[in-house]
């Protein structure tokens, strides 16, 4: 019998290596039969009760061939080697129409299997990862139960769990948060907190009126700057979430003036140091505007088409993700743009850690891995995505998506491929433009 690692099995290892004592696996038999195999690459031995018990749970398998090279470089190309981050869509329902969301046309649905998510972050807290983002939609709005599964992850309350918010419940009293009444926002704080929450991540795109425009509320941002010390006397940390566009003057007033209140800073340290601090904290979001979804009625048109560097459509999420994504729909994902991601297996259908084992069969895993991805800029409409885009991440976005309904049907002529060009434009928003 020829027993191999799994991407679990090695990721496993990896864990127990950095940490120097076993505290994923704690019978040491079974331990050294990991480190035996890693050691050796393939194992050549008879069955035992301990192998069984290692192929059950994913960490070993059994291969019919001898092809040490290949399998080397199988444990070196480990997909799940730098995953450090869960993010949990838990549901896509939101209370605002943000201009920048890049989901605002995706269906929405709001997961409700809660003992099976539990399962699964239990599978992935075992592979060391100990930072949990629970993201929307609203998730403080729509997710019934996902305190529940805040609270059963972080029973010894040594995660990092956070959540995203708009602020909606901000000043608020008597308000219905996914399903639980609340009399106050400090007694929804405290009860985020006696349920494992570790920080709330309030989104911001600019100073007063323009967060106020930008989300459609009045009076949003003063809320926002208001809940921040009642936050943090909670014993939570309160963080931000920012979508950096070219127009962020306002946005860096912000910035500094919630920098002060959340490090209590002094108020004459110069605004620079205030904004490294801010950016420097890992548990702040700065992403970049992606032109897609919502976002596409902001496009600014700044890269002609022409310009793309074949190269530059490679993204090596796709095959080395730092996250994965447990979509509300049950989809392991590793991107946040619409479902481009979305290739890696169900949970909902499917045992997490044998979807983990075979990451490197998604096609959008090989599209990506083996640089294929540029055979299918030809199809890249320009009469539709138009002939200028503001990031690359919306073209390998809709590429990706393109290529892989080209990839699940079989006959590609002409009024096929038009077909998934006309589906793709439609919910990723560029029919809307
Ligand atoms: S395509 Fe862009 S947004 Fe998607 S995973 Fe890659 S870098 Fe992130």
């Amino acid at each position: 019998m020829k027993l191999i690692l799994t991407n679990y099995g090695h990721k496993l290892l990896l864990i127990n290596n950095i940490n120097d004592n076993p505290t994923f696996i704690t019978d040491i038999e079974k331990l050294k039969i990991l480190k035996k195999i890693r050691n050796e690459i393939i194992l050549d031995e008879t069955f035992s009760k301990n192998y069984e018990y290692l192929i059950s749970n994913g960490l070993v398998e059994v291969i019919e061939n001898n092809d040490f090279q290949k399998i080397k470089f199988k444990y070196n190309k480990n997909p799940l080697e730098f995953v450090d981050r869960v993010v949990v869509e838990f549901t896509t329902e939101c209370n605002f129409n943000c201009k920048h969301c890049r989901n605002g046309s995706l269906n929405k649905i709001t997961e409700t299997n809660i003992p099976l998510l539990i399962n699964n972050l239990h599978s992935l807290k075992l592979l060391g990862i100990n930072k949990f983002e629970f993201i929307g939609g609203e998730v403080t709005k729509f997710a019934n139960g996902w305190l529940n599964v805040t609270k059963e992850i972080n029973k010894d309350f040594d995660q990092i769990i956070s959540v995203y918010t708009n602020g909606w419940w901000i000043n608020k009293s008597n308000f219905d948060a996914a399903g639980k009444i609340y009399l106050s926002d400090i007694d929804y704080i405290t009860d985020l907190k006696n349920n494992g929450v570790t920080h709330i991540v309030f989104s911001i795109d600019g100073y007063k009126e323009k967060h106020n425009i930008s989300r459609g509320i009045n009076g949003l941002y003063d809320n926002i700057i208001s809940v921040l010390p009642k936050v943090k006397n909670a014993g939570l940390k309160p963080q931000i979430s920012v979508v950096l566009k070219d127009d962020i003057e306002t946005l860096v007033v912000a910035l500094i003036e919630i920098a002060t209140i959340i490090y209590d800073l002094d108020k004459n340290l110069n605004p620079e140091s205030k904004l490294r601090i801010l950016q420097n904290d890992k548990m702040n979001a700065f992403s970049n505007f992606i032109d897609i979804g919502n976002g596409l009625q902001n496009k600014r048109n700044l890269i002609h088409f022409s310009q793309i560097d074949e190269k530059h459509l490679i993204c090596k999420a796709f095959y080395r993700p730092q996250t994965i994504r447990l979509q509300a729909n049950g989809n392991i994902s590793i991107c946040p743009l619409l479902d481009a991601g979305e290739d890696y297996g169900n949970f909902h259908n499917n045992n997490i850690v044998e979807l983990l084992n075979n990451f490197q069969k998604s096609f959008s895993y090989q599209l990506h891995a083996n640089k294929q991805i540029k055979n299918y800029l030809k199809y890249y409409d320009t009469n539709i995505f138009g002939l200028y885009f503001d990031h690359i991440c919306s073209v390998r976005s809709v590429l990706t998506i393109i290529a892989r309904k080209m990839n699940k049907i079989s006959i590609i002529d002409n009024s096929s491929i038009r077909k998934i060009v006309d589906e793709v434009a439609e919910y990723s928003g560029y029919n809307e433009i």
